[in-house]
């Protein structure tokens, strides 16, 4: 299974900043290739500015969040159709900005995720616990639940390539400190056994789980060896070509 580089832009990018990012993307990955399936997520005002760089290129670009509806009165809002009109094929689900910003629980993610493949779009489902929940020894549990609270019946479709999870431990989000590759291995390991256990064995087994939390260009090789990570999810560095261009050459 190709591993998922997915770039996280959050709040960040004017026009200028974004077609200067994504220009450099895009040259870079004509000039060193990739086996991998590379995503972009800027915000909604400059997705239609990335997708008319990234047009052709093999460079796929996604939403940093969805409605549930299809239209209507959500001032504010944007629809998973919104974002397929813009040639967008993914879109980020459950972000734990959006849970701690916006107080999204687990069922309104799980409602999301109906609607963006309803829309069809490739939700990256996110889950991690947080420090305390680590400090108490309940990261397992957090995400058990997470997983079971977010995920609809059928994600992942027959062969799990109809959804994707990302494993982000909270306490490594943005801050530089990346969980150790003993703690990646364990968790996705668990996220892995979590995944056939309520999807069944072949959804279970088909379903990237990829790892947030703090990779550089420094670590991602390390990172994107250990066993059952499918891919990154990188913030930070995703705004800087030339790591970000390093952590799609470390993937398989
Ligand atoms: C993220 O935004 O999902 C993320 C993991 O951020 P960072 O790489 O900056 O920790």
């Amino acid at each position: 299974m190709r591993q998922v580089i997915a770039g996280n832009w959050k709040m960040n990018g004017l026009t200028a900043d974004a077609e200067a990012l994504t220009q450099a993307l895009r040259d870079g990955l004509v000039k060193a290739p990739t086996g991998a399936v590379v995503v972009v997520f800027p915000p909604f005002t400059q997705v239609a500015t990335v997708g008319r760089i990234l047009a052709g290129s093999g460079i796929a670009w996604g939403g940093q969040d969805c409605h549930i509806a299809e239209r209507g009165a959500h001032t504010g809002d944007i629809a998973p159709e919104m974002l397929r009109d813009l040639g967008a094929t993914h879109v980020i689900l459950g972000h734990s900005e959006r849970r701690r910003d916006h107080g999204e629980l687990d069922e309104t993610v799980r409602e999301k995720t109906v609607a963006a493949l309803k829309a069809g779009l490739i939700p990256i489902v996110c889950v991690g616990e947080s420090e305390d929940q680590r400090a108490g020894g309940q990261q397992q549990d957090t995400v058990g639940w997470q997983i079971k609270g977010s995920l609809p019946d059928g994600f992942g479709g027959a062969d799990g390539s109809g959804g994707i999870v990302a494993y982000e431990p909270v306490w490594a989000i943005g801050t530089g400190r990346t969980a150790t590759v003993e703690d990646i291995a364990a968790m996705h390991g668990f996220v892995r056994a979590e995944l056939v256990r309520q999807m069944g064995e072949t959804a279970g087994r088909g379903i990237r789980i990829l790892y947030g939390g703090s990779v550089n260009a420094g670590n991602a090789a390390s990172i994107l060896a250990v066993p059952e990570v499918s891919g990154a999810l990188v913030g930070g560095a995703s705004l800087k070509p030339a790591d970000f261009l390093t952590i799609v050459s470390a993937a398989t």
